[in-house]
Formats: structure tokens, C-alpha cells, sequence
């Protein structure tokens, strides 16, 4: 008995394990959102989840001056008030802050009022430390019902997803990311990738290979024809 029921745990962690290394949700939730755009020019835009974090984002900020990149930052309130000064230096560096949240709870049965509010406030935090409003706002994996989305776009807002998920929470190598990345890319995509958090948490994780990868992505994108542009850059077609 023991031991079914331990297959039985095995076998789900195995089932639930290989759906979110190997699936990726957003591909349900896409509609009504922004997730590539449509472009002849070879852009491209990188995006970083879930900071910030006083361990990576400095790290990930050093390699994106370096490689002369400018990124969205889709950060979640409860960190901006942690980490108020790395919040700041995104801002300082010429990214762009994004709204992912405040508590990084998944949105998918929220009514309208809590979407609402829980958008208004991690706008008010990201307002009150840095200075700047955002207008992207990107849920918390991606989940989002359909009816929701346009309650948001209302609210002066663009609900921002990925069109290449780096996976690099699950810290493959930096060459294999930039490997998949490279196979896949296509005009107008948007990457993601996070500066914070693993399977279980929002904050911390190991983002050795996310912050490896970006000079390495930036050699190889770049000789094979594509820039990297802001997010004004790719929505507008400036
Ligand atoms: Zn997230």
C-alpha cells in the first residue's frame, strides 16, 4: 500500500514536473494580449519576471549596460517595497517597469474589482519608489480570463505576455538557453526570463545561467541580423 502510494506521488510529480518544464501555459492564455508583434524588421525584446532581487538583478543590470540592451521588467510590488533601491536603478539605467502583481497571486478566478485593485496598488508602490508609471502589466503565469482582459485595457493598461519562454528557472545551462532561443526566434518576438524566484518561491532562486546567458544571446542574436529594442520600440515599430 506504502508503495503505491509513493508510485502514485512519484508518478504526479513526474506528470505535473513535465507539463511545466515542457509546456508552456501561455500559449492558452495569449489572446487579447500582446506576445509577439507583428514586424519584416528582426526585433526582438527581452523581458525579466519577478524581481526585483538584491542577488541577480544587479548582476543581470551589469550585463545588460555591457551589452547595450534595454529591457521590461515585469516586477512584483511586494519586492519593489523590499528592494526599493534596485527598483530605482532599473529606472536609472533606461529600462522599463512593468506591472506583475503585488503578491504574485495567479489572477485566473479573481473578479474584476480584485484585477483592478491589485493592479492599482502595485502601480501606486512601483510609483511611489520609482517614480515612474508603467502601462504593461503582465499576470502571474500567464493565467488571465479572457473577459478580464479587456477590463484592463480600460484601465489604460496592455497586458503583456511571452512569445519564447527561456525556461531559465529551471537553470539549464546558459549555452542550451541560448541554444533554444537561437533555433526558435523569430521578428518581434518577446523573450521571457526572471531575476527572481524558483518552483516554489518568488524570490531568490539561481539565476547564475539566466545572467550568463544574456552576453552569449546577445553575440549570437545579433549575428544572425536581429536588435534588441525597447518595448516602446516594438509595439510602436519606431
Ligand atoms: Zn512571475
Amino acid at each position: 500500500m506504502v508503495f503505491l502510494i509513493i508510485l502514485g506521488f512519484l508518478f504526479l510529480f513526474i506528470v505535473v514536473g513535465g507539463f511545466c518544464v515542457f509546456f508552456d501555459q501561455a500559449i492558452l492564455t495569449r489572446r487579447g494580449t500582446i506576445y509577439r508583434v507583428k514586424t519584416d524588421k528582426k526585433r526582438v525584446l527581452l523581458t525579466f519576471d519577478d524581481g526585483p532581487s538584491p542577488e541577480w538583478t544587479p548582476k543581470i543590470l551589469n550585463e545588460l549596460k555591457e551589452a547595450n540592451i534595454k529591457a521590461v521588467f515585469f516586477m512584483i510590488g511586494h519586492h519593489v517595497q523590499k528592494y526599493p533601491d534596485i527598483a530605482r536603478r532599473v529606472v536609472e539605467e533606461g529600462h522599463t517597469i512593468g506591472n506583475h502583481g503585488y503578491a504574485h497571486s495567479v489572477m485566473f478566478y479573481y473578479t474584476a474589482a480584485e484585477i483592478e485593485e491589485e493592479i492599482k496598488y502595485t502601480e501606486h508602490v512601483i510609483k511611489e519608489v520609482t517614480g515612474q508609471t508603467t502601462k504593461y502589466f503582465r499576470p502571474p503565469k500567464a493565467w488571465l480570463r479572457r473577459g478580464i482582459k479587456k477590463k484592463i485595457k480600460l484601465m489604460g493598461y496592455e497586458t503583456i505576455l511571452w512569445s519564447l519562454n527561456s525556461k531559465d528557472w529551471v537553470s539549464f545551462n546558459h549555452k542550451s538557453i541560448t541554444n533554444y532561443i537561437s533555433k526558435n526566434i523569430k521578428n518581434g518576438d518577446i523573450l521571457l526570463f526572471h531575476d527572481s524566484g524558483n518552483v516554489s518561491t518568488t524570490e531568490g532562486g539561481n539565476r547564475r545561467q539566466t545572467v550568463k546567458s544574456i552576453s552569449l544571446l546577445a553575440r549570437t542574436l545579433r549575428e544572425k541580423g536581429f536588435e534588441f529594442v525597447s518595448i516602446e520600440e516594438l509595439i510602436n515599430g519606431e
